[in-house]
Formats: C-alpha cells, sequence, structure tokens
C-alpha cells in the first residue's frame, strides 16, 4: 500500500489543507494511506474516523513532535501526551507504549534531527525524503545509512493541496489500523517510493 506518512491538515496553524480535500484528492493521486501528523496534537481524531474510508483511502492518526532536538513522527497511543518533552523522553516513550517514531527531516537546516539521537540508536528510522525538503537537505539525509543503521521512509509534509502525495512510502502488507501501521514499520515493512521522488534527489545544480 501506497501511504503519505507526513501530513498536515488546517489544525495545524501552518498549514492550508483541509481534511475533506485530502479525503476527496488523495486516491486520485495514487494514495492507499495517508497519516495525519499535525503538529504536537491528534486532534484529528475529532474531526475523522480513523482506518478505512468510504473508498478505501487509509486514515491513520499520528503527530509531528516537536522538541528543540529535533522533530519526530510520532504513532501509538499518544492522544494526550504533554508537549514539551526532550527528544529522548518521547522517544522512550514511544518505544515503552508500543509506538513507534520517526526523525522528521533529520537534516532539514531549520529545525535538524540532534545527531547523538541517530547515533545513540534512539531513533532508527528516518525520513529520507521529505515532499518540503531542499535537495541537499534530503541528500544528506539518505546519506545518513552511510555512518549509521538507519532505514528510510518518506512524506510529502504537506502543508497544501498540491504536495499531497508528493512523497510516499510503499508499505508491505494490508493497513488498516493505526496497530497494522506501527507493525509494519516496527518489523521494516516498507520501502521509500522512489519512482517519482528522482527530482527530490537529483543535485540542485542540475535545475
Ligand atoms: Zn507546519
Ligand atoms: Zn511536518
Amino acid at each position: 500500500m501506497l501511504f503519505d506518512f507526513h501530513v498536515h491538515t488546517r489544525i495545524s496553524p501552518c498549514s492550508d489543507l483541509d481534511l475533506k480535500d485530502i479525503l476527496k484528492h488523495a486516491r486520485s493521486r495514487g494514495l492507499d494511506g495517508v497519516c495525519i501528523t499535525d503538529h504536537d496534537t491528534m486532534d484529528i481524531r475529532n474531526f475523522c474516523q480513523e482506518g478505512i474510508q468510504r473508498d478505501g483511502l487509509c486514515i491513520i492518526f499520528g503527530m509531528e513532535y516537536s522538541t528543540a532536538e529535533g522533530d519526530f513522527l510520532i504513532f501509538g497511543p499518544f492522544e494526550g501526551v504533554p508537549r514539551g518533552l526532550s527528544a529522548k523522553e518521547i522517544l522512550t516513550e514511544a518505544d515503552k507504549s508500543g509506538g513507534v517514531a520517526i526523525a522528521a527531516h533529520p537534516c532539514r537546516k531549520a529545525r535538524p534531527t540532534m545527531e547523538y539521537v541517530i547515533k545513540e540508536g534512539y531513533c532508527r528510522i528516518v525520513e529520507g525524503i521529505n515532499g518540503r525538503n531542499q535537495r541537499h537537505e534530503n541528500q544528506m539525509a539518505m546519506s545518513l545509512y552511510q555512518n549509521y543503521s538507519v532505514s528510510f521512509l518518506g512524506g510529502s509534509d504537506s502543508h497544501t493541496l498540491e504536495e499531497l502525495g508528493s512523497i510516499s512510502t510503499l508499505i508491505y502488507g494490508a493497513i488498516r489500523t493505526r496497530s497494522d501501521l506501527i507493525n509494519a514499520v516496527k518489523q521494516g515493512n516498507f520501502a521509500l517510493d522512489t519512482r517519482n521522488h528522482m527530482n527530490s534527489l537529483q543535485p540542485e545544480s542540475s535545475l
């Protein structure tokens, strides 16, 4: 199943993307699933049913959790998680509660992931391609494997309808629930879908 792992709705103050537009357009963008990852909130649960929608689209609720040491896409029982935890605290919490965490745009100049988080193994899954990154930031992220044992997935980081599905990740197996998604990610049953994303990795000089 093709998933966009990183999508912001209007619940995020910085986003212009309506939930109804996600529901309306995701399938025609080739997506089988969308993870809603608003900044520091899972309030999306008040507006939408998680899981398979009428047209077969799978909606999963997560969150982009902000810390001073980087931002993390987290999936798990985090509806009540307090804001303002450190990276170590939220990553430990994700682990303890059976959830999963992904370092969002780890090499973005603004809001990068502190290297120790990856070096010391607190987070082993990173966003290799982020739709809002500069190309060199994606290239740096995709190079992390040279020094660290990490795996890659990707997301659009959509804040507008135009961006929805610009980057996606292939998940092997059927995903119907948040637990399905967490298990698939934990077991490494995914691959960054690079078919349409070569542009995001080419050197900027080739523009
Ligand atoms: Zn934002
Ligand atoms: Zn984001």
